[in-house]
This record gives C-alpha cells, structure tokens and sequence, in this order.
C-alpha cells in the first residue's frame, strides 16, 4: 500500500524527505515532461518496464498520443495534456524535464515560445521539484557548446554561442535553463541531474522534423535524394536513443549533479551518414546538395569520459546498428501517410 506523498514528501524545502530510488523496491512516481516526444516516449517505456508509476505532462506540440498509445491501459501510466510554460501541482519522486521542441525546424517556428518553454517551462518543474522534493533531471544539449572551438567537447568547455541568431532561443534557452537549475541546486538544495544530449535518431522520431538523420532515412524510404546541406562536410556524432534512455536513467540514479555529456563519439561527416544510409538502407540511394542553415556548427564530437568514469555508461549501438533499427518503423509510418492520402 504504497502511497507516495506520505512517504516521499517534504514541503518545507528539499534538501530531505526524498526516498532514494532503491527503498524497499517500492515504486516510484515520475514525471516526464514531454514524454510523449522521441527521446521521452522511450525513457516513459523504460520507466513502466521496470515497474515505477509514469505521468507524461505534453502540450503535443511536437509530441503524439500515438508514441504513448500501447500504455493507455496501464493503470500505472498518465497522460495529461499541459504547457510546462504553466505551474502544476503534482506530488513526485522524481521530474524527467525534457518538454522542448529539438529539432531546429520545430525550435525556430516560434522562438519566443521556445524561450518561454525553456526558462518558465524550467522554472515551474524546478519550482514543482523544491516544493514536494523531487529529484530534478534536465535534459540539455550539445548546442550550448554552439560553434565549439574545442573538439571533442569536454564538459568544462563553456562554448562559443551566438546570443542573437537563429538558433539562440534553443541554445540560449538551454543554457539558461542548465544555470535556473544550479541555481535552484545551489539557493533551495533541489537534488538536479544535467544531461548534455548529442545528436539522437532512433523510432518514432517526426517524419519531417527536419533532422539530418530523420530527413536521409524518410527521403531514401519515399525513394527521393538526400538533402545534403552545405559542403556536407560538417560534422556530427549520433546516439541511438535506447543508449540516450540507458544514460538518462543512470544519471537519474547516481549522486553527481554533472553536467554530463550523453552521445556517441562515432563522428561523421554528412556525406559519410549519406554513404551509411545508402549502405544499410537502399544501395540506389542518391544525394542532392542544397544550401546550410545560419550558424551551422562545424563540428560537434562528445567528449565521455566523465560519464563514462562516474556514470559507468557508454553508448554501445553503432550508427551501422542502429539506422536498420529505426527503418521499419518509418516505412510503416510512411506507407499509413501513403494510403490516408488514397495513394
Ligand atoms: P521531441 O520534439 O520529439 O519531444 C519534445 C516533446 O516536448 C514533445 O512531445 C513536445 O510536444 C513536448 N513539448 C514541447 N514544448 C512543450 C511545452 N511547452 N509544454 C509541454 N510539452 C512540450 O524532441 P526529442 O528529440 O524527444 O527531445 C527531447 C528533449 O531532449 C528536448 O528537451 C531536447 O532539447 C533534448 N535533446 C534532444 C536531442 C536529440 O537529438 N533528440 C539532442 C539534444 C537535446
Ligand atoms: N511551481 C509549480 N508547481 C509547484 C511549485 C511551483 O508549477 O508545485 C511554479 C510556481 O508557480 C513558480 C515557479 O514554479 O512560477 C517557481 O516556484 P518557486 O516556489 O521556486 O518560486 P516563487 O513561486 O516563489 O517565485
Ligand atoms: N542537414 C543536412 N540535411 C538535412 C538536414 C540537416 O545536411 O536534410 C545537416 C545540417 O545542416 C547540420 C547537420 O545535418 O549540419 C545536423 O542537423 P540536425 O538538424 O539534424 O541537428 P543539429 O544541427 O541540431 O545538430
């Protein structure tokens, strides 16, 4: 007869109250902002795999009822229709903060909401997370290292971040939210967790986010040519998501605050994550070149070793593993679109 806001609760603060994840076995209950996203839908598959109790706050902005729909009938699982960017009141073990579009296409759509999601989006589960105790997780990213000067990037590397271009709100936003979180950390003793997330493709990403490896795959599936931006000589490092939620959890559970960075430090160029498509997908695959997106990063490339050291976790799906593995379900995917349009 678990009821966790007798057992887990302190209202007064955070620095006590919080029963640590392996009490008992008893279950925990756990938010996921934007659960019903790529990387949150599989972290909340994770979660109910091992038995805990999962509320999923998403506004659906990028998010779909479909990624979550296998669950519905799990009576430890709960989806609530909420903006983050508004309080809530809940009472919870632990907050997995990941509400924030990630694709740039989706992040540049409206800006000024992006910044609102990030900082008041932050505030109010930091907020949530100081009143009833709750362990904070922010899921950051790579881009607060913007155009790095450092390669790979460490943890200890600050970045080199343009405060007024096209990709800002995302970047700034994040970094803003990493510093809201110290702060909460430092001022009200709020238990936080930094991820620094590289690149992630795996199922149920969007179609059409606009995301390089989203945007190969569905282009190779549908049989058109692989956009390639710019020289295509940039380059990037990609996880697969499954390795991310392994990260994610681990990080949840240990005692270090971080900042992490998750990703895979396999790096590759955009013409060579041409080449691996065409290779593990479709050998007639063709690419055509089209102009790069303001700010591009040149390259991006994970430094792990404080993860791997503190965290005991390394990435273990390479790209040539992992790109079969997202196939089927993007031909389903597309092949549902095809015939809802009477093709
Ligand atoms: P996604 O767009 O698939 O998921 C984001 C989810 O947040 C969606 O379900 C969306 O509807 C929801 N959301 C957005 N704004 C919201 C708001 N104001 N209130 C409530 N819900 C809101 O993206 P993803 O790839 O799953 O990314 C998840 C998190 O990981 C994001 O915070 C992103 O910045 C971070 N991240 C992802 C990557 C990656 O490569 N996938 C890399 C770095 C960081
Ligand atoms: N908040 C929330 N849920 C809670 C507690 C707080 O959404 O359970 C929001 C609250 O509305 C505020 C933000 O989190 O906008 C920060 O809360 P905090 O108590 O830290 O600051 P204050 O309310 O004193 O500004
Ligand atoms: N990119 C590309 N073709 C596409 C989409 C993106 O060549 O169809 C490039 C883009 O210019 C960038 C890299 O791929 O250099 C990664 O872009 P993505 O949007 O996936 O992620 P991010 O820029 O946030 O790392």
């Amino acid at each position: 007869n678990y009821s966790p806001s007798k057992m887990s609760f302190n209202y007064g603060g955070g620095k006590t109250g919080r029963v640590p994840a392996a009490i008992g076995g008893r279950r925990l209950r756990i938010v996921v902002t934007g659960g019903a996203g790529f990387v949150g839908s599989h972290l909340v598959d994770k979660l109910i795999g091992r038995g805990d109790e999962v509320i999923v706050i998403d506004n659906f902005f990028t998010g779909r009822k479909e990624n979550l729909v296998h669950l519905f009938s799990n009576p430890r699982f709960e989806l609530i229709r909420h903006d983050v960017v508004e309080p809530i009141l809940l009472e919870v073990d632990q907050i997995y903060h990941l509400a924030c579009p990630a694709s740039p296409v989706h992040y540049k759509f409206n800006p000024v909401k992006t910044i609102k999601t990030n900082v008041m989006g932050t505030l109010n589960m930091l907020g949530l997370a100081k009143r009833v105790g709750a362990r904070f997780l922010l899921t950051s990213t790579s881009e607060v290292y913007g155009d790095p000067l450092e390669h790979p990037q460490k943890e200890t590397y600050w970045g080199n971040v343009n405060p007024i271009g096209e990709r800002s709100c995302y970047d700034e936003g994040k970094r803003t939210a990493e510093t809201l979180a110290m702060d909460y950390h430092r001022g009200a003793g709020v238990e936080v967790r930094i991820a620094r997330i590289f690149n992630t493709y795996g199922p149920r990403m969007c179609l059409d986010d606009g995301r390089v490896v989203s945007n190969f795959v569905a282009q190779t599936i549908r049989k058109n040519p692989m956009t390639v931006y710019g020289d295509g000589k940039q380059t990037r490092s990609f996880q697969y998501v499954s390795d991310l939620v392994d990260g994610l959890v681990a990080l949840m559970e240990h005692d270090h605050v971080g900042p992490f960075n998750l990703g895979n430090p396999g790096e590759f160029t955009m013409l060579e994550l041409a080449e691996v498509v065409k290779e593990v997908i479709d050998p007639s695959a063709t690419i055509e070149f089209r102009p790069n997106t303001a700010d591009d990063p040149h390259k991006r490339k994970p430094d792990i070793s404080k993860a791997k050291e503190l965290l005991n976790w390394e990435p273990k799906i390479s790209l040539r593993d992992g790109l079969p593995r997202m196939v089927s379900d993007f031909r389903n995917r597309i092949l549902n679109e095809d015939e809802g349009k009477g093709l």
